[in-house]
């Protein structure tokens, strides 16, 4: 029996490790959840799973709960809080389902307390990529990734020779917009956006999806997870989004992981890990899927990928930047105080404006950060 920390349980990640949890109960014990406003269903959940712990990160949410959650499960609140239930004791694996940049801190909070981690959240490592992974390295914490590409890729290079690595083929379904001409970009409504083809995702990553400044975010955490030069990470439009990721070898061969299109899959295998365990969704039908089709990401359409292959080469603060930027972007986009196509420019005006430093610390990085969404809102304060 393994016991497990599911942050940002509420969330659609948290909800489909909860689904899993729950096909396998005599394996896996829910024994914290956190949330960052939605009581309600925290409260079912709590209900359901009966956790020790429980974080709340919004303040009014928390004193909302704390008059029904049962004494017998102990609250944190906020962010402070979230990193003193990640240091609990009895917690081995904590599984990151919050999404953005907050997570941080407990993410670096977990590792130093030996957890092995399951990362669905992909902007801590754009941020902070060495850091966390040198400090997993020292604490001899496995990082195991649940997005579905670098769980691909992973998977694909378990027993394998790292050496041996010509390339890795990181696959995008190309999400909602793919097929619009980069005149229709310009008057994208909010609704048509959060209509994506194949994956029923948060927010925020569904509006990534559509800049491909998901994938841009997938390329700086896949060189950081899998210690890959950014130059031989091709991303690969992939619109069927059944070959999840693949991977070169030096003699031409070629792995490529496929499976049906549900986060269920790479969350099961984070947390079974090294075990398989079976699945009750259907395989793919290959008689029925009938053709794969592949083409060339169109970085003048899309400039969010352009701009995360710049962060990747020139490192340092910059992902963080390039991160930041575009969650403050991506934000107004939402409250459609900001156009579609004014996304990447917000983000290439403030990477332009960052002097980058080399090597950051914990520090560093979150002045970055901190330094970033401010001159975001000063971008998008200028362009209205
Ligand atoms: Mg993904």
């Amino acid at each position: 029996m393994k016991n497990i920390a599911v942050l940002g349980s509420t969330g659609s990640i948290g909800k489909s490790t909860l689904s899993v949890v729950r096909n396998f109960p005599g394996r896996f014990k829910v024994i914290a959840l956190s949330a960052n406003s939605d009581v309600h269903s925290l409260c079912r959940q709590i209900e359901e799973f009966q956790p020790s712990f429980v974080c709340i990160r919004d303040k009014s949410a928390a004193a909302r709960a704390s008059k029904i959650i049962k004494r017998t499960t102990k609250i944190f609140v906020g962010d402070d809080g979230l990193d003193q239930l990640v240091r609990e004791r009895s917690i081995e694996q904590v599984m990151f389902a919050i999404s953005g940049s907050g997570a941080l801190s407990s993410l670096v909070e977990a590792i130093k307390g030996g957890k092995s981690i399951a990362l669905a959240n992909k902007e801590t490592l754009v941020m902070a990529g060495p850091l966390i992974m040198g400090l997993a390295k020292k604490k001899k914490v496995s990082i195991l990734p649940v997005d579905s590409e670098q769980s691909a890729i992973w998977q694909c290079l378990e027993g394998e020779n790292r050496n041996n690595l010509r390339n890795i083929y990181l696959t995008a379904s190309g999400g909602p917009l793919l097929k619009k001409s980069r005149a229709a970009l310009e008057s994208i409504r909010v609704k048509q956006v959060l209509r994506h083809p194949r994956w029923k995702m948060g927010k925020k990553i569904t509006v990534d999806s559509a800049t491909l400044m998901n994938k841009g975010l997938e390329l700086l955490e896949a060189m950081f997870l899998f210690d890959v030069d950014f130059l031989r990470i091709k991303v690969l439009v992939h619109p069927e989004a059944l070959i999840h990721s693949m991977v070169e070898f030096i003699d031409g061969v070629i792995i490529a992981q496929l499976s049906v299109t549900d986060m269920r899959i790479p969350i099961q295998y984070a947390l079974s890990y090294p075990e398989r365990l079976p699945s009750r969704l259907k395989g793919l039908d290959f008689y029925k899927l009938g053709v794969l089709n592949f083409e060339k990401p169109d970085l003048l359409k899309f400039p969010c990928l352009g701009l995360a292959y710049e962060a990747a080469k020139g490192l340092g603060t910059l992902p963080c930047v390039l991160n930041a930027a575009n969650e403050v972007a991506v934000g107004e986009f939402l409250r459609e105080r900001l156009r579609f196509t004014q996304i990447s420019k917000v983000v290439e005006k403030v990477m332009r404006n960052h002097s980058n430093k080399q090597n950051p610390g914990l520090r560093d990085i979150q002045e970055a950060d901190n330094w970033a969404r401010i001159s975001a809102q000063s971008v998008i304060a200028r362009l209205s």
